[in-house]
């Protein structure tokens, strides 16, 4: 069998990885390019394969960088089933929705500059009615149980524990009588992340495909954050201040909303508002309400119903979100994007960065070139929406809200092989964290590789 890296090699979006058998010709995800954004241009360029040519799609889940792109397959005219969990499935309806919505606003303001210049339009990468469409192309799979594809493919998805039902899929392919397996182990979560189940141990492989996003770094643990949740909230109210959390909608908007509901429960700050200002997360939240099922024992037993509570007010019109720049109280704003590209929270850091009072808390990777890492590189100002923006505002990371595993918990999961995989592609990341992690793999046996995009493997 033929690997070709279609993206995710040396960076961490674009997840989508080519598999030809003899007879079969898949694929595992088909994201989109994400960041930074003056390459997301990349989007349009033609695929690395006729997807006409493809018979099915194995999703590992429901992040756009891993799915943002089935649309524009399914436009050029790949007609076979998308495999996912349940929740996958329902999380990438609103998902690919919204990424539709983006597409034809961004699309229609950039031909509004193209016909100033007489220059001939451009169309969206996909439309919503296209999405729409190829959300009927999606299929469910057993969980955890041996799905069988063809006479000679199954694949098992199992808890990647890096949002609701996300999947880590181990795939048997089965040539000249002997059969292969490959794990794509990406994109793994922590341990002990609240409400989802923890990573699944897999224990035998032959080719393992390893994400690397935060392969130098170590995060803080689940009680770390709790703290410094709270120190940062209270620091922000005693100055009589705003707590504006750019957040991205599914997992990490849930994950906070969790942490609050425990942290009022507890009396440990005063239960101002939470303005949850965005309608995909409102959206993400209601099917994370949906699929309990596969909520963890804490999330069921010890804290039910984490995002019901009296101080959580959800934002849905314009309007309403317009009205929070006189709200006079001490709050806390959660909206996105999560890196500042766009959305609610560029509206809200132009309101309020400026003011000492205030502070901004990351709780996520903010890539190169977005605006959210130049605010968290400490610049004293920001050029944002046609016009410089002073910061005053204090700003703080908390680098364990992490859907990635840190170092220890990729070596932890490497180390519950049996035994060495005959290689390991190391992907999903970018520079030192790749090598570090390289060389953490070899120093216990393993034999690794970097790929980059493009590179194709006989396995
Ligand atoms: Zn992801």
């Amino acid at each position: 069998m033929k690997l070709t890296f279609c993206g995710a090699a040396k960076i961490v979006t674009w997840s989508c990885y080519l598999i030809e058998t003899g007879t079969t010709k898949f694929l595992v995800d088909c994201g989109m390019f994400q960041w930074p954004k003056e390459i997301t241009r990349l989007n349009y360029e033609p695929f690395l394969f006729d997807p006409k040519e493809i018979d099915f799609v194995l999703l590992t889940h429901a992040h756009i960088d891993h799915c943002g792109l089935l649309p524009k397959l399914y436009k050029q005219g790949f007609s076979g089933k998308i495999y996912a969990t349940s929740a996958t499935i329902d999380l990438c309806k609103i998902m690919l929705e919204d990424s539709a919505n983006i597409q034809e606003k961004n699309i229609e303001q950039e031909n509004k500059r193209r016909k100033k210049n007489h220059q001939e339009p451009r169309f969206p990468l996909y439309t919503e009615e296209e999405a729409a469409e190829c959300m009927k192309l999606f299929s469910p799979i057993e969980y955890t149980k041996t799905n069988i594809f063809t006479d000679t493919i199954q694949a098992r998805f199992n808890d990647a524990g890096h949002i609701l039902w996300s999947g880590n899929i181990e795939l048997f392919i089965t040539e000249e009588g002997k059969q292969k397996k490959l794990v794509f182990s990406w994109d793994i979560g922590q341990r002990n992340t609240p409400i989802i189940q923890d990573p699944t141990t897999i224990e035998e492989v032959d080719y393992l495909f390893m994400e690397s996003t935060y392969g130098d770094r170590k995060h803080e643990d689940a009680e770390g954050k709790k703290e410094l949740l709270i120190k940062y909230i209270t620091e922000t109210y005693n100055k009589w201040g705003k707590l504006l959390i750019p957040s991205f909608s599914v997992e990490r908007t849930q994950e906070l909303l969790y942490f609050f509901n425990i942290i009022i429960k507890e009396g440990k700050f005063p239960a101002q508002k939470i303005f949850l200002d965005s309608p995909l997360s409102i959206k993400a939240t209601e099917v994370f309400k949906k699929h309990t099922e596969v909520f963890d024992e804490e999330a069921l037993h010890k804290y039910p119903h984490p995002f019901d509570f009296p101080q959580l007010e959800c934002v849905q019109s314009i309007e309403d979100s317009i009205k929070l720049n006189t709200y006079d109280q001490p709050c806390i704003i959660i909206a996105g994007n999560g890196m500042c590209t766009a959305g609610r929270i560029t509206h809200h850091l132009r309101h309020w960065l400026s003011n000492p009072k205030n502070t901004v808390l990351f709780v996520w990777y903010q890539a190169e070139g977005t605006l959210g890492r130049y605010i968290l590189q400490w610049e004293k100002k920001v050029w944002m929406m046609g016009e410089t923006v002073e910061i005053h505002a204090k700003i703080w990371k908390i680098n364990g809200f992490s859907g990635h595993a840190d170092t220890d918990q990729l070596m932890r999961r490497a180390k519950g092989f049996m035994k060495a995989p005959k290689m390991t592609f190391i992907v999903h990341g970018e520079g030192t964290a790749q090598t570090t992690l390289q060389t953490k793999l070899e120093e216990i046996g393993f034999t690794c590789k970097i790929p980059n995009i493009k590179d194709q493997i006989e396995l």
